[in-house]
C-alpha cells in the first residue's frame, strides 16, 4: 500500500509556483494577487481562509482578506464583488462558503467575474469544464486529478466509483475522470444518498473517491483488493488537543488501507492539494 502524500506533493507544487513568481518579479511583472471574502465568524471557514492566505505568502503571492460581519446585506456583498471584479490589481477572487442563510450563494457565485473565479464555481467555468475546454476547475477535483497524475496512477479503462454528487466535489470529479484525458478515461459510476446497495458498486471499483461527509463510511468489506482510494471527507470532531478538534475522513482507514494499492490519509491527503489548485488558478488568472 502506498500513501498518497498530498502534503508533500502540495509542497513540491508550491516550490514550482514560487519559482514562477520569482521569474515574474525578476522580469518586472506583477505579482499574482488573490482576494478572499469572509462573511461571519464560522470557525472552520476562518481556518480555511487562514490556510489560503498562508499558502499565498509561501509562494510569494499578494493576498487581501476582506472580512464582513454576518449581518451584511446581500446587496452590500454583491457591491463588494463588483468592486473587485473591476479592480485590475486583483487577479483572483474567492468568497468563502457557507454564507449566512439570508445571502444567496448562487447569486454571489454568479456575481464573480468568471475570469477571476479561481474557485471554479461560476456556471461559465463549470460549463467549460464539462465540455473539456480550458477553465478554472474547482479546487478539490483538480487537486485529486493532480495527485493521480503525480503518482502516475493508471486510470484509463478503470472502473471508478464516486460517492457524493455535490457541485463542488462529486459531480465535477465524475466529469473529469470520465473525460478523454490522462488521468481520465474511466468508466464512472456516481453514487449518492439514494443509491441502492452502494457496496455492490464499490466492490467493483478500481478507484473510489469518497466525498460524502460521513466519517468512516467506507469500510474494509466495501473495497476490493488493490483499489485506489481517495478520501475527500473531512469532518471535525471534538478532541482533547491544542486545537480542540481533529479531522476524520469518510474512509475507515485502518480497515481499508491494507487492501489498497494507493490511499490518501486524512489529514494530509486531499486537503493540501485543494489549496494548491487555488494558487495554480490564481497564477493562470494573473498570467492572462
Ligand atoms: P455535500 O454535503 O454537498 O454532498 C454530500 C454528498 O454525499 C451528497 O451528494 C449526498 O447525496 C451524498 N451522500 C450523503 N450521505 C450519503 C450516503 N449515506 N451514501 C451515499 N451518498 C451519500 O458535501 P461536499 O461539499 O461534497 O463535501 C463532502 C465531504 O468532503 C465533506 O466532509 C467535506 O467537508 C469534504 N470536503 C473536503 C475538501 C478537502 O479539501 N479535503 C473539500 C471539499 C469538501
Amino acid at each position: 500500500m502506498i500513501l498518497l502524500d498530498g502534503k508533500a506533493t502540495a509542497d513540491d507544487i508550491k516550490r514550482e509556483i514560487a519559482l514562477v513568481v520569482d521569474k515574474i518579479v525578476s522580469e518586472g511583472g506583477k505579482v499574482p494577487h488573490l482576494a478572499a471574502i469572509l462573511v461571519g465568524e464560522d470557525g472552520a471557514s476562518q481556518t480555511y481562509v487562514g490556510h489560503k492566505e498562508k499558502a499565498c505568502a509561501q509562494v510569494g503571492f499578494r493576498s487581501t482578506l476582506l472580512r464582513f460581519p454576518s449581518d451584511i446585506s446581500e446587496e452590500f456583498l454583491l457591491a463588494q464583488i463588483d468592486k473587485i471584479n473591476n479592480d485590475n490589481e486583483i487577479d483572483g477572487l474567492i468568497v468563502q462558503l457557507p454564507l449566512p442563510p439570508h445571502i444567496s450563494e448562487q447569486k454571489v457565485t454568479e456575481a464573480i467575474d468568471p475570469s477571476k473565479d479561481v474557485d471554479g464555481f461560476h456556471p461559465v467555468n463549470v460549463g467549460k469544464m464539462v465540455l473539456g475546454l480550458q477553465s478554472f476547475v474547482s479546487a478539490t477535483p483538480w487537486g485529486i486529478i493532480e495527485l493521480l497524475k503525480r503518482y502516475d496512477i493508471e486510470t484509463s479503462g478503470k472502473n471508478c466509483v464516486i460517492i457524493g454528487r455535490s457541485n463542488i466535489v462529486g459531480r465535477p470529479m465524475a466529469n473529469l475522470l470520465s473525460q478523454k484525458s490522462k488521468p481520465g478515461d474511466c468508466t464512472v459510476t456516481m453514487c449518492h444518498s439514494r443509491t441502492k446497495d452502494l457496496r455492490e458498486h464499490t466492490l467493483k471499483a478500481d478507484i473510489i473517491v469518497a466525498a460524502l461527509g460521513v466519517p468512516g463510511f467506507l469500510k474494509g468489506d466495501m473495497v476490493k483488493e488493490g483499489a485506489v482510494v481517495i478520501d475527500v471527507g473531512i469532518t471535525r470532531v471534538k478532541a482533547d488537543n491544542k486545537s480542540g478538534f481533529r479531522l476524520i475522513g469518510d474512509v475507515l482507514f485502518d480497515e481499508v488501507a491494507p487492501k489498497c494499492s494507493y490511499i490518501t490519509p486524512v489529514p494530509g491527503g486531499v486537503g493540501p492539494m485543494t489549496i494548491i489548485s487555488l494558487l495554480k488558478n490564481t497564477l493562470i488568472a494573473a498570467e492572462k
